[in-house]
């Protein structure tokens, strides 16, 4: 071994460089994104949480045709539904959206003839229990319930 590499082994030169760059990181200004209370940029194209648009009176705009439900690869969306006798129209009696199963691929949000079913740019949708990503009619009007999370 040379002398100066003895030296350097001696001193802890190797070992000095590295924790002063770890020093260094550690008074500098983060590079990286301080979630949560920095926020991403989205694109208008993420598709992400489901909804279900309402008319101005607050009734759903879905008229059941079950377009989504037939184009979905994975069958995630139930349509219920029944006849109006007077009508003659389907009426929506059940929506459930599974996010269990979804791909996120927006083909019911394109395929819908009303622009009921829509994917929103909101990405967090975390939940702490499976059943919770089982949305009925009401939580798609109203969007996902936000966990609170505590340390
Ligand atoms: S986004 Fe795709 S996978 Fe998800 S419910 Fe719509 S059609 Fe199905
Ligand atoms: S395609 Fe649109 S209108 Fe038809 S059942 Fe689905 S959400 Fe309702």
């Amino acid at each position: 071994m040379r002398m100066k590499e003895l030296v350097s082994k001696v001193l802890f030169v190797d070992l000095i460089k590295g924790l002063s760059v770890t020093f260094k990181s550690m008074v500098s200004h983060a590079v990286t994104e301080q979630y949560p209370k920095e926020r991403s940029k989205i694109y208008e194209r993420f598709r992400g949480e489901p909804r279900m648009a309402v008319d101005e009176n607050g009734k759903t705009k879905c008229i059941a045709c079950n377009l989504c439900a037939m184009n979905c690869p994975v069958g995630c969306i139930t349509v219920e539904a029944e006849r109006d006798p007077e009508t003659k129209k389907r009426v929506l009696t059940r929506y459930v959206f599974d996010m269990q199963r979804c791909l996120f691929c927006g083909f019911c949000e394109e395929i819908c003839p009303v622009n009921c079913i829509q994917l929103t740019t909101d990405y967090e949708m975390s939940q702490y229990d499976r059943k919770d990503f089982v949305l009925e009619l009401n939580e798609l009007e109203k969007g996902m319930e936000k966990i609170k999370y505590k340390k």
